[in-house]
C-alpha cells in the first residue's frame, strides 16, 4: 500500500522537470500558478497511519456506503477475553497481519462526519458500517496498527474516535448543511477550502487514498485511449501554501496572485482531495489530455474545479487542469447539472477582507 505513493512521487518528479521547461519564458497570462509542483509535498509521502480516506468527503458517495457485512464478520474464537495479544492473520492477504490487546469494553465517539468502520485493522481495509460525527462505538480491543477494535468485530483507526463528544466550535450559527468540526468545514458532508472556508493552518491529511486510487485507475484506463496523465502537484501543506502565495504576491502583486494562487489554509490542495494535472497552462485544455480529462473525469469521481467563465463564483480563474475528487456518484451529479461545487452547494468563495 505505502509502496504506490513513493512510485506516485518519482511520477511527479519526472512531471516536474517536464513542467519546468514548458513554463519558462511563458507570459503571466499564459501561466497559471496555482499548482506550482514541489516535490515530496506533492504526493505520497502519506503515511499508513494517517488514514483519512474515511473522512466526511467519501459519505457523498452513497455508493460507498457498505452495511450488509457488518453482521457476517467471522471472528477469532476468544479474542476478546484472552490476556495475551492475539495475532490474527487475514485470511486471504497472509502479509497482513496485526496484533489486538483486549480491553475493556469502552464507549467512545466517532469525531467527524463520514467515518467508516472497516473489516480489518489496516490502512484500506473493506468498508463496513459509516458513521457520523458524535456517533457512539464500542470499543474492546486495541491494535499494534493503531485500530480500535469495536463489539461487532470492526475496525476504527484510533484518529477518528475520542473519548468523549466531539465539541464542534463555530463563533456564528452556521447555515443549514454546514458543519464544523476541528476547523475544517463540511458542507452537506463534503469537505471544503475555499476563498470563504479556510482549513487550520495544522491540517495535514496528505493525499487522500481514495482520490489517489481513483487517480490510478483514471490514469490506466486513459493510457488504454493514448492518453497520457500524470500529476504534478496534490496534497499541499498550509506551510508550503504560505511559501507559495507569497512568492505570486511578490511576483505579481496581491490582486492578480489572488485570482489564481490560494492564500494559506484556502486552497484545496491542502485537503488532500485536488490534483494538478499534466500542464499548468490554459492552452492544456485544448490538448487531447485536456479534452480528454474534462469528458471523462467525472467518470473517475473528479470534477474540474475552476470551469471557464466561474471566476466570479468559484473565485479562481480557468484551470483546466486542477481536478477535485468528489467521489463517482457525486461527480456525476454535479458534472450533469453544469454548475461549479460553490453553486452546487450553494455556498460563496470570498475572502472576508
Ligand atoms: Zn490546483
Amino acid at each position: 500500500m505505502k509502496k504506490e505513493y513513493f512510485v506516485s512521487a518519482a511520477a511527479v518528479l519526472s512531471a516536474f522537470s517536464l513542467l519546468l521547461s514548458g513554463c519558462s519564458g511563458a507570459s503571466h497570462n499564459a501561466v497559471v500558478t496555482d499548482g506550482f509542483p514541489l516535490t515530496q509535498q506533492t504526493v505520497g509521502n502519506k503515511s499508513p497511519e494517517s488514514e483519512s480516506s474515511e473522512s466526511a468527503e467519501s459519505s457523498a458517495s452513497s455508493e460507498d456506503v457498505t452495511t450488509p457485512e457488518s453482521t457476517d464478520v467471522s471472528e477469532p474464537a476468544d479474542v476478546t477475553s484472552t490476556e495475551e495479544p492475539v495475532t490474527v492473520p487475514s485470511t486471504d492477504a497472509p502479509e497482513e497481519v496485526w496484533t489486538e490487546t483486549p480491553m475493556e469494553s469502552t464507549v467512545m465517539y466517532v469525531n467527524t462526519n463520514g467515518v467508516y468502520s472497516r473489516k480489518k485493522a489496516i490502512m484500506g481495509s473493506e468498508k463496513v458500517t459509516l458513521y457520523a460525527l458524535n456517533d457512539a462505538v464500542t470499543v474492546v480491543a486495541y491494535t499494534d496498527t493503531d485500530y480500535f477494535k469495536l463489539d461487532d468485530g470492526n475496525f476504527i483507526h484510533k484518529d477518528y474516535l475520542s473519548g468523549e463528544e466531539t465539541v464542534t466550535t463555530t463563533t456564528e450559527p452556521l447555515p443549514e448543511g454546514i458543519t464544523q468540526v476541528n476547523g475544517v468545514t463540511y458542507v452537506n458532508g463534503i469537505m471544503i477550502a475555499n476563498k470563504t472556508y479556510s482549513l487550520p493552518a495544522d491540517f495535514a491529511p496528505g493525499v487522500q487514498p481514495d482520490a489517489l486510487a481513483a487517480f490510478y485507475k483514471m490514469q490506466y484506463e486513459a493510457a488504454a485511449e493514448g492518453i497520457n496523465l500524470y500529476i504534478i502537484s496534490g496534497f499541499r501543506s498550509y506551510e508550503l501554501q504560505t511559501n507559495l502565495y507569497n512568492n505570486y504576491c511578490a511576483q505579481d502583486g496581491k490582486a492578480a496572485a489572488d485570482r489564481y494562487s490560494a492564500r494559506p489554509g484556502h486552497s484545496e490542495h491542502q485537503t488532500g482531495y485536488a490534483f494538478d494535472l499534466n500542464s499548468l497552462e490554459q492552452s492544456f485544455e485544448n490538448t487531447a489530455e485536456g479534452k480528454w480529462l474534462a469528458a471523462n473525469c467525472q467518470r473517475y469521481g473528479f470534477i474540474i474545479r475552476y470551469p471557464k467563465g466561474k471566476e466570479e463564483v468559484t473565485g479562481y480563474m480557468y484551470e483546466p487542469w486542477h481536478v477535485r475528487y468528489l467521489g463517482e456518484e457525486l461527480a456525476q451529479t454535479v458534472c450533469d447539472s453544469g454548475l461549479t461545487l460553490e453553486e452546487y452547494l450553494g455556498i460563496t468563495s470570498v475572502y472576508a477582507d
